[in-house]
């Protein structure tokens, strides 16, 4: 009686791990609205690149509702090194620098570091 019960247990806890172990992807929901006043909603990966258009179920194009995907990032435009540089130096600090070396360049002042 007490192995039978104590087997069950095993069991059922076995399950509630396998259960436990499933990871779900993270999902938003992109809604798409039709011209024809259809809306579409499906789930993507947000990991995935939403399509900006899906086909309706009757042929129109449906366009992506912005305000649906809370979970993308406003896109942040690709920085530079030249940007990175300009958030360290105007560029007339620049110019006093690049005039400072290349009158040390000139003098013979500089030296390759080996
Ligand atoms: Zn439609």
């Amino acid at each position: 009686m007490a192995d039978r019960s104590l087997r069950g247990m095993r069991i059922g806890a076995n399950s509630m791990e396998s259960e436990q172990g499933v990871e779900f992807a993270p999902r938003l929901q992109a809604q798409y609205d039709c011209p024809d006043g259809h809306t579409i909603i499906l789930p993507f990966s947000t990991e995935a690149d939403v399509p900006v258009v899906w086909e309706c179920r009757c042929g129109k194009e449906a366009l992506l509702r912005d305000a649906s995907k809370p979970e993308a990032k406003p896109g942040k435009p690709a920085r530079t090194h030249w940007d990175m540089l300009l958030e360290r130096r105007t560029v007339s600090e620049l110019e006093d620098l690049l005039a400072e070396r290349l009158e040390l360049l000139r003098a013979g002042k500089l030296r390759r570091s080996a």
